[in-house]
């Protein structure tokens, strides 16, 4: 079996036992035993000291576990256990394929790295894998892949120690679909723009991202991103944007992914919130006012400082 760190492990931690689980019965025997870690279960309660066993990759018990053994067994005492940290804008998308290993993130926590900020490592088309092949920097690597899901597989296959996941970039089916001209999709180029987000949450995409500071993301007026995130809320998925402008727009801009969260039918996250520029700081109490009302009127609207 491949060793894979405690942290992927606790993940499940807190959905899968009661935090209040009971002493466990003595002389029980686990593939890892966390001893006297002080347990933060990431429900936001108080943490407390005890043990944490697990099976495979399941949490099998918590609590005093002191008769028990593992084929493992870490002493924990002063440190803290916790479910793996989420990385929700990685941008670890060719890192990883230089060394599966991760251990910038690993070892501050971050078991699950979500990648997609408005572009995605699929689908591609030939010019695409052309161009990224062409573009790379100090890493170099072979395009292997077509979409979204095999550009994962390839990393798991290679090897890594994370957790990895993604949201089909906005941007890229935009690419594939009409390159880096600055006009709206025809109807034909947008179904199969609508086409590719669909192929991609088949394989597991999280949602549509989008990063509408940069070009030729901008290109996209709300319709489109309306368009797209239509076909993700179809699967469950979540909208996440880097919103078009941070700073004199600010406003604006919010109000456009409230408008895609109404229109789309679709949670929405906004990427690192705040605002850019000294003359648009007092803006910060009304931008959050906006989303309180948003949530208030029944929207999904939730928003990061990553
Ligand atoms: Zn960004």
């Amino acid at each position: 079996m491949q060793p894979r760190p405690f942290l992927i492990r606790l993940l499940a931690f807190a959905t899968l036992l009661p935090v209040a689980s009971p002493p466990q019965a003595t002389a029980a025997n686990y593939d890892v035993l966390i001893r006297n870690g002080t347990i933060y279960d990431g429900s936001g309660r108080a943490p407390f000291v005890g043990d944490v066993a697990v099976n495979g990759d399941r949490i099998a018990a918590i609590g005093k576990l002191s008769g028990a053994r593992g084929k493992t067994e870490t002493e924990a005492r002063g440190l803290a256990v916790a479910p793996g940290f989420i990385n929700m804008l990685s941008w670890a998308n060719e890192s990883l394929i230089q060394d599966g290993r991760s251990q910038s993130d690993i070892r501050q926590g971050v078991t699950l790295e979500v990648m997609g900020e408005g572009e995605s490592m699929g689908p591609l088309n030939d010019s695409m894998k052309r161009e990224m092949s062409e573009n790379q920097g100090d890493i170099k690597f072979e395009v292997k892949w077509t979409t979204l899901g095999e550009y994962l597989d390839f990393l798991v296959q290679r090897g890594i120690s994370c957790n990895v996941a993604s949201f089909v970039g906005a941007t890229t089916v935009r690419i594939h679909e009409i390159g880096y001209a600055d006009r709206p999709p025809t109807s034909a180029e947008l179904g199969r723009m609508e086409k590719l987000v669909r192929r991609a949450m088949q394989e597991g995409a999280l949602g549509v991202g989008s990063s509408l500071i940069y070009a030729p993301a901008f290109y996209a007026k709300t319709d489109e991103l309306i368009a797209l995130a239509k076909v993700a809320s179809g699967f469950g998925g979540v909208y996440i944007s880097h919103i078009r402008s941070e700073g004199t727009r600010l406003l604006e801009a919010a109000e456009e992914l409230i408008t895609i969260s109404r229109e789309a039918g679709i949670p929405a996250e906004l990427y690192h919130l705040k605002a850019a520029g000294q003359s648009n700081w007092n803006k910060l109490d009304a931008l959050i006012q906006k989303i309180e009302a948003a949530r208030a009127a029944g929207l999904r609207i939730t928003a990061d400082m990553s």
